[in-house]
Order: structure tokens, then C-alpha cells, then sequence
């Protein structure tokens, strides 16, 4: 099913008209499709039938609550990287259990919240992390589940700020450190050794890198299992890349079937955290142009979404497709920088679009349900976009638009008497 088509030259969202969605929530606003959701997790589980796995979402790509919670109802476990996230997917109903988290710098508070919960697996990506996770596992009478997350150094030729996997990047620790970590954990009365995990980056349009990292972990397996340390779980992170333009990322399916392929008939849980491809294209951000300026280099319009809303063009060079919501038949095609009000040049969703538009035209920007609203702020001064889940021929207020009123609430003026 197609969750975002053009009807009579009118976009549409499922079963409502994104005309008349940001008539009723205004804009910019962000609109999530609940079959778009519910298919992408799909075919992951339907590609994994047959073998254990566990597909946590990786929450940082789209944390709205109305979205975890499809996914929970959907039975999807979550990839977390903060406290902050876990509270978030016991709100939307999610099952501790099926938990992992993941992050660099995880504080001792926050171990000890995702302990007491009971969460699947802590991803460890350090020995001084391991050495705190004891601690804090052991103060409160816990044994705390881990895998440790190697840094395969392959190259995941994608761009270089969400490339992960490289060993001059800060994630994940050397396969020799991780050989010592798992000796060391095997010692420690309050920690069970359950897997490994690799996360070597975002956007990924090929499957050779998968297949390189999967073949490395695998070595590792192999190595601790001579050793008597038995692992149970394989996590091999996310990193699926989408289409935003002419991308040619393999599909779920064929990704899977590689990764089954390459672990062969091993007695190993399989565990993915895919976040992208399953939010990214289920999700569109309507803007409305405000005004039009042309110069004689340039043609301006002037939308109500900027890099506040949506950084990706400004953060990675992002090429996210933007089209009228109205396809029109008379005007002209021009090339358009779409630029919002914000006070940066960088404040730009598309240059040299070729569109036929005027002032007070809708458009959507596509692509837009994946590290979007999460990566929000609120720079100068702007309250955050309203989300919108669409149900079929329902919408539902997934976040309401921030006011001033709660942009101001949490500051305060000068004591009286200074
Ligand atoms: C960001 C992240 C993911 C999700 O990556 P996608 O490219 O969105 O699939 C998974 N695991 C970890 C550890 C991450 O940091």
C-alpha cells in the first residue's frame, strides 16, 4: 500500500487529504502514516519467520509516543540511548523486556533505572562501562545483561558524520578490547554475558558492509566460544539506508536473507535495531510558502519550516524530495530555494527545486519521518511542529504544537532585589 499518493492531483495521507490536514492542525506540521509504520516493522518480522529474533526500534529516529506505541502493539522490542527513552517506551506501553540500550556514555543513574525495569540487554561500548554496570548491578542485587558493541573498522561509505563503524570513530571499543571485556565479564558475579552487538552507521545502500561487520562478529563468537564463553544473542545494529531521491538501498528482505545467509545455522538469537527504515518514509513534514522573493541570482520562498524543524539539509547535506501538495496546471516551473525564518544560511529544506508555486502554497517535504522532529529545537524562539499520526480516515494529535507560554515556562527573571 502506498500511504502517500496524489489523488485528482491532491496529496493524501492513507485516507485523509494533507490539504485538509494542515487545515486542521496548521503548520509546518509533521504527518506519520500508522500503515507505513506497521508495514516497514512487517517486513522485518515476516523476512525473520522461522529463525529467534527480536527487532527493537531504534527510538532515537522517531520517539513520539503514538509511534513507539504501533510499534509495541506491533511487538517490536526498542533500541534506547538514554534514560530518557526507555521512559518514553514504558509510557507507550513498551515491553521492558525486549529493551536494549545502547550509548556511549551511559550515567550509573541510568543503568540502574533500566535494571530495575528489566530490560533485555545494556550494549556496552567501553571496560570502564562495564566495570560501573557491576557496581551498580551488584548495589542493588542484580545481574545485568550484556553484549559488548565492537567497532568492526569497515567502512560504511555513507556520510562521514553517521558513519559509526570506523575505528577512529567513538563508538564501540577494538575486537581485542572486547576479547578482554568478555574474560573480565565472565568474572563478574553480577553480570551475565548474553551477546554481541556492531552498529557501523545510518543510510547504509549496500550490503557488503553489513556482511564484512556480521563476518567479524562472527570470528569473535567463535573465538569466546573456544574460550567457554558462550554467546546467545547477535545484535547487528541498524543502519538500512531508504530512498529520499535515486538511492538504491536493498530492500528489507534481501538485507535479511544476506544476514541469514552469512550466520548460517548458528544457535544465535538475532537482534536488529533499525530506526530509519522504518520511520523515515512514513513520515512527511507539510510547510506553507509565506512568501516569494526573487532576486536576480535567486528564487526564494520563504516557508514556515526551517532547520529548527527539520536540520538534516543543514546537518548532512540531506536531499529530502519536496513537492506541491496541489499538483497545478497553470503557472510556471522555476528553480526554488526553499528557505525558512530562521537567521542562518543554512536555514534551507531544498535549493533549485524545480516547483510551479506562489505565495501561500503547501508543500510536502518527504522523508521526513526519521531523525525530523526528534532533532527539533526550539532556535530562535519557535515552538515545535505539531505531529500528527493518520489512521485510514482518522488523525490523531500525536504532539501538540509548542506555544510561547511552554517555551518560556521553564526560565526565570532576575530575583526582585538584585
Ligand atoms: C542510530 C542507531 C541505530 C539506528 O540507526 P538507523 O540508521 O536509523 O537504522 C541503531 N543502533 C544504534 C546503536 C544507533 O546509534
Amino acid at each position: 500500500m502506498q500511504s502517500f499518493n496524489y489523488r485528482d492531483g491532491e496529496l493524501y495521507v492513507e485516507g485523509l487529504s494533507a490539504r485538509a490536514l494542515a487545515a486542521e492542525f496548521d503548520t509546518p506540521c509533521y504527518v506519520y502514516s500508522r500503515a507505513a509504520l506497521e508495514g516497514a516493522l512487517n517486513e522485518y518480522q515476516q523476512a525473520l519467520e522461522g529463525i529467534p529474533h527480536l527487532v527493537c526500534y531504534a527510538v532515537k529516529a522517531n520517539s513520539n509516543l503514538a509511534v513507539l506505541e504501533v510499534l509495541a502493539r506491533q511487538g517490536a522490542g526498542f533500541d534506547i540511548v538514554s534514560v530518557g527513552e526507555l521512559e518514553r517506551v514504558l509510557a507507550a506501553g513498551g515491553d521492558p523486556a525486549k529493551v536494549v540500550f545502547s550509548g556511549v556514555a551511559k550515567k550509573a543513574s541510568e543503568m540502574a533505572r533500566a535494571l530495575e525495569v528489566g530490560i533485555h540487554c545494556f550494549n556496552l561500548e567501553s571496560a570502564a562501562e562495564l566495570e560501573v554496570l557491576n557496581q551498580v548491578a551488584t548495589e542493588m542485587d542484580k545481574v545485568a545483561p550484556i553484549s559488548v558493541r565492537v567497532n568492526p573498522d569497515v567502512d560504511a561509505r555513507t556520510h562521514p558524520y553517521i558513519s559509526t563503524g570506523l575505528k577512529e570513530n567513538k563508538f564501540g571499543v577494538t575486537m581485542d578490547e572486547a576479547l578482554r571485556m568478555y574474560q573480565r565479564g565472565a568474572e563478574l558475579p553480577n553480570i551475565d554475558i548474553q551477546g554481541l552487538d556492531c552498529h557501523i552507521g545510518s543510510q547504509l545502500t549496500e550490503l557488503s558492509p553489513f556482511i564484512d561487520a556480521i563476518e567479524r562478529q562472527l570470528s569473535l563468537v567463535d573465538q569466546l566460544q573456544s574460550q567457554g564463553i558462550t554467546i546467545h544473542h547477535l545484535d547487528i545494529g541498524g543502519g538500512l539506508g531508504v530512498r529520499y531521491r535515486d538511492e538504491t538501498p536493498p530492500s528489507i528482505a534481501s538485507y535479511i536473507e544476506a544476514v541469514r545467509t552469512a550466520i548460517g545455522d548458528r544457535p544465535l538469537q538475532l537482534v536488529l535495531e533499525p530506526g530509519r527504515s522504518i520511520a523515515a518514509n512514513a513520515g512527511i513534514l507539510l510547510t506553507r510558502v509565506e512568501y516569494t522573493k526573487q532576486t536576480p541570482e535567486r528564487n526564494f520562498a520563504l516557508i514556515d519550516a526551517a532547520m529548527n524543524d527539520m536540520i538534516r539539509p543543514a546537518l548532512y547535506q540531506a536531499w529530502l524530495d519536496i513537492k506541491t501538495v496541489s499538483q497545478r496546471s497553470e503557472g510556471e516551473v522555476l528553480d526554488w530555494d526553499l528557505v525558512g525564518p530562521v537567521c542562518e544560511t543554512a536555514d534551507f529544506l531544498g535549493k533549485e527545486r524545480p516547483l510551479n508555486i506562489e505565495a501561500g502554497e503547501l508543500l510536502s517535504v518527504f522523508g521526513a519521518g526519521a531523525y525530523g522532529f526528534v532533532m527539533s529545537s526550539n532556535y530562535n524562539t519557535r515552538g515545535r511542529a505539531a505531529e500528527v499520526l493518520v489512521d485510514g480516515e482518522r488523525a490523531h494529535l500525536a504532539r501538540e504544537r509548542e506555544t510561547i507560554e511552554e517555551l518560556l515556562r521553564l526560565e526565570h527573571r532576575l530575583p526582585a532585589d538584585s
